[in-house]
């Protein structure tokens, strides 16, 4: 555990560009402003999802083209003893029930985490329209780290990805939760 989390944050990949934002090679695109709001309230959601006792990572989910937030949530594995608990899995199914629709292709993911292997395929399952994450997890990502399941052009469907963004403040909330749990 503690060899994950110090490492979180750290090592991004090569393709560096721009404001510390890395962009996948399907990509070629930086964070908007309504990204970085949308992370600002993603960040609170990580925090919020901290106090109550999980690991804090935040999601929201908006309407690319408007701005409007359809959905937000924190990590729930603890509350719900859901494996599934994620904030991403959360945020994604109040999203299609807000919108009447499995298929949100219409939408950006804004998470404070990088995703993993079965968020990164929920995503693709949902069509996301964008996606825009925060820190690396250089033990458990698969949008650059271990793999990327947004982007294998193998699959039908791919998602557009931006990660660093503000990845220094993510990361950082990770390892001081897990510091403080280890006291
Ligand atoms: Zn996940």
């Amino acid at each position: 555990m503690r060899a994950w989390f110090s490492r979180i944050g750290a090592g991004q990949p090569a393709q560096a560009v721009g404001q510390g934002a890395w962009v996948q090679p399907l990509g070629a695109e930086h964070a908007t402003s309504v990204d970085l709001q949308m992370m600002e309230q993603a960040l609170a959601q990580a925090r919020e999802a901290g106090a109550r006792g999980e690991v804090p990572v935040g999601a929201v989910v908006y309407i690319t083209q408007t701005g409007q937030v359809v959905a937000q949530a924190g990590n729930t594995r603890e509350a719900t003893q859901r494996a599934t608990g994620h904030a991403e899995i959360d945020a994604l199914e109040a999203a299609s029930r807000a919108l009447g629709t499995w298929r949100l292709d219409a939408c950006t993911l804004v998470v404070t985490l990088e995703p993993c292997a079965m968020c990164a395929g929920a995503l693709v399952q949902a069509r996301i329209g964008r996606v825009v994450f925060g820190a690396m997890d250089p033990k458990a990502g698969f949008v650059g780290s271990l793999g990327n399941v947004l982007c294998d052009e193998r699959l039908n469907h791919r998602v557009r990805a931006i990660g660093g963004v503000r990845g220094a403040e993510s990361g950082e909330l990770l390892r001081e939760f897990f510091r403080a749990r280890r006291k």
